[in-house]
């Protein structure tokens, strides 16, 4: 998909509002700024994109552990980083109409009124400034982290002496990360406040090379096996002089959305420029030290960031489509089952008092395994619609006949499949047939 599709990009964001996925924050007062509420199906997705993440990059690795850092640090930790003097992008003024522009986001004049008369770029830090304590003094001064990446660098040594991990070894961190965007939009592809998932790899120097490049394989894989199609996906490599100031090598994962390629992800090769910056900053050692050959070095550190917020769009985008069943059209987010928000929704046939209490057994004896939905509202047929447009891989229908032979029906999301299994076996048929 080489063609940019905006008309998708406003129907995902309505079925977003619609369904309950995403919706715009302060509504009630008019709307706040770029700034977005998950909704009930928009927290499951989030989290299980979340939770794909961190059973990719911690579970099912013994070389990667997870931290949880607070948003909130000691402002040294951005000084030193470089972020208090670096994290700035150029912002432009346009005379005419007053709006404010990221000029790299430019081409030729305002994008709101077409004006040339244009101000120099000038450097605008991005990090949101707030006081610690009750007096709104210079030595309170504190910041939103802007990434979640200066938490395992500065908790390395913790971690490094509390694991007894050895390079090649990773750190993990999934949170809310703050930047004060110049021109945030698109949806939540870029807010002011969003969810990052980030790990930092620490090698030997001179395997840093070869882990960036199994990185960059091992990042495109997982977007890929959790269904979006590799035509929308790419790996893009940096220009030298596209590269930021701490790094030898930057890829970017990028999507195909509506308006055209986009980052997904960068993966970096940042070489050892932290972990020096911290340990010339504080004085302390940033070290490692190999007990088996008495050699100390500084370990290079490759990264995947990712945005969770921003992935979880691209596998909206990726998941919508619109296909015909029995002469009827349909809108179904083929989502992968890891991601969808609800894995079964158990609906009685009719709302008759009779069916009630078996469809309740039913979805007792379903929901400790997953989130479920139940509905009984509305014709069976609008009822799978409902389902198949929030992306649930099966609905188990449970009808007059289950009264007598307790046995239920369970219908396929993308096949439309329909078979009859005992209550007894739901769970085990459900299991088998759940991806994960
Ligand atoms: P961009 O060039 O788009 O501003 P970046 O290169 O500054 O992004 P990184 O600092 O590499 O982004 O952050 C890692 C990931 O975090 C990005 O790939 C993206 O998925 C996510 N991310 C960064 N900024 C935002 C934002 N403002 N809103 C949502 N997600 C973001």
């Amino acid at each position: 998909m080489d063609v940019p599709n905006p008309e998708l990009a406003e129907t995902i964001v309505n079925l977003c509002k619609r369904r309950g996925f995403v919706y715009p924050s302060s509504e009630i007062y008019g709307g706040f700024r770029s700034t977005y509420d998950y909704g009930p199906l928009g927290v499951l997705l989030l989290r299980n994109v979340k939770e794909a993440w961190w059973r990719a990059m911690v579970q099912l690795r013994d070389d990667v552990v997870g931290i949880d850092a607070a948003i909130l640090s000691s402002p040294r930790v951005w000084e030193a980083s470089g972020h208090l003097a670096n994290f700035t992008d150029p912002l432009v003024d346009c005379r005419n109409c007053k709006e404010r522009w990221r000029a790299d986001h430019i081409e030729g004049g305002c994008p709101n009124c077409g004006s040339t008369d244009l101000t120099d770029a000038r450097a605008f830090n991005m990090m949101f400034k707030t006081f610690v304590g009750p007096v709104e003094e210079d030595a309170n001064v504190a910041y939103f982290r802007p990434e979640t990446a200066q938490g395992m660098f500065v908790n390395f040594l913790n971690v490094l002496q509390t694991t007894r991990k050895k390079p090649p070894f990773g750190i993990a961190q999934m949170g809310k990360s703050f930047r004060n965007e110049i021109t945030p939009g698109n949806f939540v592809f870029r807010t002011r406040e969003f969810e990052q998932m980030e790990m930092e790899y620490f090698v030997p120097p001179d395997e840093a090379k070869q882990w960036f490049e199994y990185w960059c394989d091992a990042r495109l894989s997982w977007y890929a096996d959790l269904g979006i199609p590799e035509g929308m996906l790419r790996l893009r490599h940096h220009d030298p002089e596209e590269l930021s100031h701490y790094s030898a090598g930057t890829a970017d994962v990028e999507f195909a959305y509506p308006w055209g390629w986009g980052e997904l992800e960068g993966i970096a090769n940042r070489t050892d420029f932290d972990l020096k910056a911290h340990a010339e900053a504080s004085g302390e050692r940033l070290e490692y030290f190999d007990q088996a050959t008495g050699e100390r070095y500084v370990p290079h550190v490759i990264e995947p960031a990712a945005g969770a917020t921003r992935a979880m769009m691209a596998f909206l985008l990726a998941a919508y489509a619109e296909d015909e069943v029995g002469g009827e059209s349909r809108t179904v987010l083929r989502l992968h089952h890891q991601l969808a928000p609800y894995k079964v929704a158990v609906l009685p046939l009719s709302k008759k008092d009779t069916l009630t209490p078996a469809a309740r057994e039913v979805l007792s004896l379903v929901q400790p395994h997953w989130m479920c939905d139940y509905d009984e509202t509305q014709s069976i047929g609008k009822r799978y619609r409902r389902q198949d447009e929030i992306g649930t891989p099966f609905c188990v229908t449970v009808d007059f006949d289950t009264l007598d032979d307790r046995a239920v029906t369970i219908r396929e999301r993308d096949t439309l499949e329909q078979v009859r299994v005992p209550v007894d076996a739901l769970v085990d048929e459900l299991s088998s047939r759940l991806t994960v």
